[in-house]
């Protein structure tokens, strides 16, 4: 993979030093947020250090750093994801992303008799918002389902888009099966078809090279929690056309030109989306995290996490009464699995006390869970940090677990 020393990569992480439970921590929940390299915390702790001060009110030296930094993390974020710095509207995550999107862009257009497109593999967060916006509006949601193998049925998902569909949204890749979805083909067959396009990237941005141009799609959301960046950091991508017809979602200062109690002149986009203080220390971390995943290379990442996917799947297939859910022909790092007789939370617990932090319960994806008919899953999921001998040391705790649990 590159040539990349991985044993030096994961040494920047230093939270991964630590113990639990009197033994080395073996994290493998970077699905859930992602760890943070060195630099992303020096960035950060220099901040608030030398340059802490508001971003664009302030004439003097350091609100000037300021604004400099933050636009400048913009700046950063856009080229990583290859769209336009004015297209980028920085938020706090991908939650607020997609409710900025059904509010301000779906929830004054649509009316009843239109149709919303999600499929059987999304996160609460692009589905709640969703039918907040069909209660109000009289929007139907219509449901694009998976095949055994946990890939969406393209046939099925096809036929649904009729011509009183007006979006689509759709995970780039699934939180739970690790199922990386073609977005760029299904984004086209839409688009041939009139329907705007949401993607939700929270699980493929930290694990690939991405090209939101090259997707076609008209909104693309990220998180930069799980990109290496601090919590509470993430963009909403959108055409232009989109962002200048959007009514504003937030009101206060920074959104606008000028107010006058007849009436507010508001800002140009994506400013007229970012109102009030932004979380400047955060975006300042995630151009710091851009800069760090760019010097390794997404391609390296991506390979590198490929290689510990195949080793640990084939780790874990060698368990007896181990099932995986979900096996996809093009899949990020994410394992979800059952073990037989081990309820999933007991088998966490018990990881747990051997230092292995996995996650269990239904990873805000209930209709998923639903589709398989269990009400919670182990999931386990590896980042480029990991190691083969700490996917060793997984298999290893779960085989004294389960001769624990008789
Ligand atoms: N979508 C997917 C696929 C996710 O995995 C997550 C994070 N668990 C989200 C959306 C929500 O991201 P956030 O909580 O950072 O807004």
């Amino acid at each position: 993979t590159g040539g990349i020393d991985w044993a030096r990569v994961r040494a920047d992480f230093p939270l991964l030093e630590r113990q639990v439970h009197g033994k080395p921590l073996v994290y493998l929940d970077s699905a859930n947020t992602g760890q943070k390299p060195g630099a992303v915390i020096e960035a950060v702790d220099d901040f608030y250090r030398r340059h802490n001060a508001n971003v664009s009110r302030a004439v003097h030296a350091l609100g000037t750093e300021a604004t400099e930094a933050y636009e400048g993390a913009r700046d950063k974020l856009a080229r990583f994801l290859n769209v336009r710095g004015d297209e980028l509207v920085l938020c706090s995550g991908t939650t607020f992303a997609l409710n900025l999107v059904a509010y301000s862009w779906a929830l004054p257009r649509l009316q009843p008799g239109d149709a919303i497109v999600l499929t059987r593999m999304e996160h609460h967060a692009n589905i709640v918002p969703w039918q907040l916006v069909a209660q109000r509006t009289g929007a139907v949601i219509k449901v694009a389902e998976l095949d055994d193998r946990g890939e969406l049925d393209l046939a099925q998902l096809y036929g649904l888009l009729t011509p009183e569909v007006k979006v689509l949204a759709i995970t780039h890749v699934s939180n739970v099966l690790g199922t990386v979805n073609p977005v760029r083909e299904i984004c086209r067959q839409a688009r041939k078809r009139g329907i705007v396009t949401v993607v939700d990237g929270s699980q493929a941005a930290p694990h690939r090279a991405l090209d939101i141009a090259a997707i076609g799609c008209d909104f693309y959301a990220i998180t930069g929690h799980k990109m290496a960046g601090p919590t509470g950091t993430g963009a909403l991508w959108a055409r232009r056309e989109h962002l200048d017809a959007m009514p504003p979602f937030l009101g206060g200062g920074e959104m606008i030109k000028e107010v006058r109690f007849e009436g507010t002149v508001f800002n140009d986009a994506p400013h007229k989306f970012e109102a009030g203080t932004p979380n400047i220390a955060g975006f300042i971390g995630l151009g710091a995290a851009v800069d760090y995943l760019s010097s390794i290379g997404m391609a390296n990442i991506e390979a590198r996490e490929q290689e510990l996917l195949t080793y640990a799947t084939q780790a874990l297939s060698t368990i007896d009464g181990l099932r995986i859910l979900g096996t996809p022909r093009e899949k990020a790092a994410v394992i979800s699995f059952l073990v037989e007789g081990a309820h999933a939370h007991d088998l966490a617990t018990l990881l747990d006390l051997e230092g292995v932090a996995i996650r269990s319960g239904h990873h805000c994806a209930h209709p998923l869970m639903h589709h398989f008919g269990v009400p919670a899953t182990c999931r386990a999921s590896l980042a480029f940090y990991n190691t083969f001998d700490e996917v060793d040391a997984f298999v290893a705790a779960i085989h004294k677990v389960r001769r624990l649990l008789g």
